[in-house]
């Protein structure tokens, strides 16, 4: 195995980037970064600060008070999954309800935000292996990774799985609602101005509609043996 690796994994809203991620982070024992949950975390706190409203962010604020926050993993052993910290309190429940997803791409859209985060990320990733997964991975925050994947599944499948994971939690949720939250996110995400979401040039296309999460992790595998990566 190659001393250092850095596996980049962007793609769509909800179409299984993590899953396939801490799989292999898992199976590769390296770090697995989740950059989704840094800019959720950074949702969470404006919705708390009362800094967004009617779709509107007071970016002024928000940016003043980036600097102390400090967003960070620990892996809970007990229920065997990475959390998200904000400020010491572990928020990883919260980051992913609906209020925090219907906030987040305008968030997310905003330059010093990305700025602020994109540099935590690089220093996650600069000394060790990881799996990371976002938006921009590949085209922005390590342009020079040494696998780099595009994922992407149907709108309609992307909305069931993130559906049947919420109901699974016991949460009441709307299909609808949640496929124009993904589609809605989609189109926020693509076409903001701010690194936008888009395939690198250099990156593999991986269309899962049709594929089991086992098959998904072997086709990542057989791209990283093929490159002597592992
Ligand atoms: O991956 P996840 O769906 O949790 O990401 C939530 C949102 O965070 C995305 O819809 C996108 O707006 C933003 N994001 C981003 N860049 C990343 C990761 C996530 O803009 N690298």
């Amino acid at each position: 195995m190659k001393n250092k690796i850095v596996i980049a994994i962007d793609g769509h809203s909800s179409c299984g980037k993590s899953t396939v991620a801490k799989d292999l982070a898992k199976a590769l024992s390296i770090a697995y970064i989740d950059t989704g949950a840094m800019y959720r975390a950074v949702t969470l706190f404006a919705l708390r600060k009362g800094l967004i409203s009617d779709g509107k962010v007071d970016e002024k604020t928000l940016i003043e008070n980036l600097p102390q926050l400090e967003i960070t993993f620990d892996f809970n052993a007990q229920l065997k999954r990475n959390e998200t910290f904000l400020n010491g309190e572990n928020v990883e429940s919260e980051i992913r309800n609906l209020a925090v997803s219907n906030s987040v791409s305008i968030i997310s859209a905003i330059g010093a935000v990305r700025r602020q985060l994109v540099e935590w990320q690089r220093l996650m990733g600069d000394k060790i292996s990881v799996v990371m997964d976002g938006r921009d991975i590949g085209t922005v925050v390590f342009p020079n990774a040494d696998l780099k994947i595009f994922m992407t599944a149907s709108d309609e499948v992307r909305a069931q799985r993130r559906f049947d994971e919420l109901t699974a939690k016991g949460q009441k949720v709307d299909f609808e609602e949640i496929l124009n939250n993904v589609r809605e996110r989609d189109r926020i995400d693509s076409t903001r101005a701010e690194s936008p979401l888009r395939k690198a040039d250099d990156a593999l296309l991986l269309d899962n509609s049709q594929m089991t999460m086992q098959e998904q992790f072997d086709w990542i595998m057989d791209k990283l043996r093929q490159r002597n990566l592992i």
